[in-house]
């Protein structure tokens, strides 16, 4: 067996296998009330079948209003991608057309947050079929005059995601013991390297790449027990969800099953 400890862990060295690529949308934030146009949000209408955060989501009869899994009442739609909207290289992550979130604001902030099976959230993945008018199953709408508020997800572009550099990130990621004085000396001379070469963890919205962490690193374990891997960020910096901080869809590489989980 190779001497784990005369592996390189020089950034030169180690970067093909540190470098993740991931991919970044642009963000249109858009209303259709003329006083809320500003720098940042251009007046428009919704898109039922667009990714997006906010706005109206696709339903069909097939992918009702869904209802909390807790407490029963509405879900609030967070967010969908539509799978074809996507680069190439990132559409094998979505088994069905339309990958959506919803989110019981009552149950995940008493806790459901902390849980990536919560019945508070709902992932679902559905088909493009004939929609459900919005409104017919709507039961607010009457009462509903808020003015519209959806940021659209377009124009994904590839870019290069690094992980966090802490020790023990770097560690995990390069599959090595960060438990010798050593190793852990040549990690961080490797972190010091990284900071210097700019190569960051992004945040805000992206499709794959790393976790950038809030908290301390987590990893959420799949009902089958393999290590789940990022399919989409929600940074903080760009959508709030819930209570807010960072959420992330994640998916399992051998089962397929997604969950989520969030950082404050
Ligand atoms: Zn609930
Ligand atoms: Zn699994």
């Amino acid at each position: 067996m190779a001497k784990k400890q005369t592996e390189s862990l020089t950034l030169e060295d180690v970067r093909p296998r540190l470098v993740r690529t991931a991919f970044v949308p642009a963000l249109v934030a858009v209303t259709d009330e003329p006083d809320y146009v500003d720098d940042e949000t251009v007046l428009g209408a919704d898109d039922v079948t667009a990714s997006k955060v906010g706005g109206a989501p696709f339903l069909s009869k097939e992918a009702p209003a869904p209802r909390c899994g807790e407490c029963k009442q509405p879900l609030r739609f967070v967010l969908q991608l539509r799978r074809s909207d996507l680069p190439q290289a990132a559409q094998a992550s979505l088994s069905g057309e339309l990958l959506q979130l919803f989110w019981c604001d009552d149950c995940q902030s008493s806790g459901g947050a902390e849980n990536p099976w919560s019945k508070g959230a709902l992932i679902r993945e559905v088909a493009l079929g004939e929609p459900i008018e919005p409104g017919e199953e709507d039961e607010d709408d009457e009462d509903d005059e808020d003015a519209l508020s959806v940021t659209f997800l377009r124009d994904w572009r590839e870019v290069e995601d690094y992980p966090s550099t802490l020790v023990e990130s770097l560690a995990a990621a390069l599959a090595v013991s960060p438990k010798s004085e050593a190793t852990r000396e040549r990690l961080e001379a490797l972190a010091e390297a990284m900071d210097e070469a700019e190569l960051e963890t992004l945040d805000g919205v992206k499709l794959a790449g790393w976790p950038r962490w809030v908290a301390e690193p987590e990893t959420v374990k799949c009902k089958c027990k393999t290590p789940m891997q990022p399919v989409l960020q929600l940074g903080e910096s760009a959508v709030v969800v819930g209570d807010g901080g960072t959420t992330w869809i994640v998916a399992c590489p051998a089962c397929g099953k997604k969950a989520y989980f969030c950082q404050q």
